[in-house]
């Protein structure tokens, strides 16, 4: 399974921070590639900086058109997650989804950063939500993946890192490979 993030409606300078949580907390969490609708050199060499040194393979890109990328990766056995506040509840749907991509199916996740587009809402097989508070696109994408891939990616390291952390009650304990 391929499980992708979409990030729509990032606004440059203004949200480049938390773009940038979005796309390493994606990465940390699971998921294999972050998708952009306008190019932002900060966040990709950022994500850049982070594979380079903790290891994988994740991807950023950015897509011209997002919808004909969500309507492409629809096509080719994906199902599409919208989390939005006014989506049904995840503790309700999450075991529908797992069961839905037991037959191999890959995931596309879109987030926002503002106001969603009404297409978004139609495109998504699923429009999901984190509790019904408004809250936030970060915190939104960590508890998703964590409940999809049930707490496992946690664990993930990465054979091709050139930092680990050897994970310690009292202090911070760091492999450096050469
Ligand atoms: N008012 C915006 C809207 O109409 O969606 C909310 C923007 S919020 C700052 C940015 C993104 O965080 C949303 O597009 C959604 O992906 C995510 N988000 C925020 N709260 C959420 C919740 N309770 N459940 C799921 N996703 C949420």
């Amino acid at each position: 399974m391929v499980v992708e993030v979409l990030r729509l409606g990032h606004r440059g300078e203004r949200d480049k921070r938390i773009s940038t949580h979005v796309a390493l907390t994606a990465r940390a969490l699971g998921a294999d590639k972050i998708i952009f609708t306008c190019e932002d050199n900060h966040v990709r060499e950022s994500v850049n900086r982070i594979v380079e040194n903790w290891g994988g393979d994740f991807k950023f890109e950015v897509v011209d058109s997002w919808k004909s990328y969500v309507k492409r990766f629809k096509e080719n056995n994906g199902i599409v997650v919208h989390l939005t506040m006014y989506g049904e509840n995840i503790n309700k749907t999450i075991d529908n989804i797992k069961e839905n991509i037991k037959t191999d199916k890959n995931i596309i996740i879109i987030i926002g950063a503002e106001k969603v587009p009404k297409e978004a809402y139609e495109l998504a097989d699923y429009n999901i939500s984190i509790g019904n508070q408004p809250h936030s696109e970060v915190a939104a994408i960590a508890i998703f993946l964590d409940r999809l891939f049930e707490g496992e990616t946690l664990y993930r390291d990465y054979d091709d890192a050139k930092i680990k952390v050897m994970p310690s009650k009292k202090e911070k304990f760091v492999i450096l490979e050469k």
